[in-house]
């Protein structure tokens, strides 16, 4: 069978630990015999990162910019722990802090959802994602401590705006944004929603943070007139509402809702949707910009199994997300370059990892929410291969 051709680069952003093992495992089984594969390859690994004083996290995300698509493996925040072991020249800030700023999109988290395996909220029987944006607010912030009687004065160009004088010790904080950002963010989440036929919700404070939240409602509110007619073609709704209500709407619905909240709401409301859908590894994520696409998963490198791995154990790690970064991946390149074939790849890749689940082979942080009877566990590898199993029957 002739390979699929891949006209452009997808970016490869290698990472640490179990995930870099799995990483490997996945490309040699479930991509190599089927595509020629044109990577470009960055190597995040932590000990690489320290080599090239991170320099290769801000090439590999100008590679996303100038490429379109790029996929990344999990890697290792540094923390003083971290560097002890590796032995690094300093802590190093968050890749995932670095190519966010960089590529300045927003963040989605969908999760992967199984008739098989329960949930928390069972009335939840479709994806509820989150389209986070990833710039500003209090992310940016600077605090102040103002001391009693001290007089603060915020001013434009010198021309006094505000001014807080007050008879207790206080402390005070200033946060921006950037309208073009917001713009971003409300078109990215307007085709994101259209791309996977999900209704929209997107919430805010308006009522409280005058001036400031209901700048982003009425951006929203805005921006939706340039997707309405798609979204009404499509039978999709969209919906403002101020954010407590919005969690009462979202509690009682049956999900297939994308809710887009500001950057600290979007951090916050993220995990408590993975909470619900149960495991780490079946939660897709992405970074989506003006013309970017960045996929992950949405968990870390897993060095608990990593450890036992190194012992010689092939532990039994969830592969799923991962896999789903790939064929995300992969599909988007096939939809970008009008390649159907790379596309349709994508699609089967994603189908047969459902089919391995579904027909009772799974890995071990699945067992307690597997809601058939007959389940075999598997480890890491073999779950690969029967994935590949089911691949080869779709081609
Ligand atoms: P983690 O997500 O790796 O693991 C948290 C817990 O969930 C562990 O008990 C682990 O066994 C379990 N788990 C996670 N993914 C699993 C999978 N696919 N299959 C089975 N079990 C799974 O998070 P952590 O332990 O807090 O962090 C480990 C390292 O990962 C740290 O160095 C951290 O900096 C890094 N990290 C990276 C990212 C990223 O690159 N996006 C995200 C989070 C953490």
């Amino acid at each position: 069978m002739a390979k699929i051709k891949m006209k452009n680069p997808i970016v490869e952003m290698d990472g640490d630990e179990m995930t870099r093992v799995i990483w490997k495992d996945i490309k040699k089984e479930l991509l190599e015999p089927y595509i020629d594969l044109n990577l470009d390859y960055y190597d995040l690994s932590i000990e690489n990162r320290n080599n090239t004083y991170d320099e290769v996290t801000i090439d590999s995300a100008k590679a996303v910019a100038r490429h379109h698509i790029g996929v990344k493996c999990a890697t290792i925040t540094a923390n003083e722990d971290r560097v002890k072991e590796f032995n690094l020249n300093k802590i190093y800030p968050s890749p995932n802090a670095t190519i966010r700023a960089y590529l300045d999109g927003v963040m989605f988290r969908e999760p992967i959802i199984f008739d098989c395996l329960n949930i928390l909220i069972p009335t939840w029987k479709e994806p509820i994602a989150i389209a986070r944006h990833s710039f500003g607010d209090i992310y940016v912030s600077k605090a102040l401590n103002v001391k009693k009687g001290d007089e603060l004065t915020v001013s434009i160009n010198g021309e006094d705006k505000y001014s807080y004088k007050p008879d207790y010790d206080a402390i005070f904080l200033t946060q921006y944004n950037k309208v073009k950002s917001i713009e971003d963010f409300a078109h990215v989440s307007f085709k994101y929603a259209i791309s996977k036929n999900m209704n929209l919700i997107f919430s805010t404070k308006d009522t409280v943070v005058l001036g400031y939240d209901s700048v982003f409602k009425e951006i929203f509110n805005e921006t939706y007139k340039e997707y309405k007619d798609e979204f009404e073609k499509r039978g999709l709704n969209y919906h403002y509402y101020l954010i407590d209500n919005a969690i009462a709407q979202i509690m009682k619905s049956k999900g297939n809702i994308l809710w887009a909240l500001k950057n600290y709401d979007g951090d916050v409301m993220s995990d408590m949707i993975s909470a619900v859908y149960g495991s780490l590894s079946l939660m897709e994520s992405s970074i989506i910009g003006n013309g970017t696409y960045l996929y992950e998963a949405a968990h870390g490198t897993v060095t608990d199994h990593y450890r036992r791995y190194q012992k010689g154990e092939i532990p039994s790690t969830n592969s799923v997300a991962l896999i789903f970064t790939w064929a995300s991946g992969i599909e988007k390149r096939g939809q970008l370059d009008g390649n159907k074939e790379l596309e349709d790849f994508g699609v089967k890749l994603k189908k047969s990892v459902r089919d391995t689940i579904e027909s009772g082979f799974i890995t071990g942080d699945l067992i307690s929410s597997y809601n058939k009877s007959e389940y075999v566990k598997v480890n890491y590898l073999e779950f690969i291969e029967k994935v590949k199993e089911f691949l080869d029957k779709l081609i």
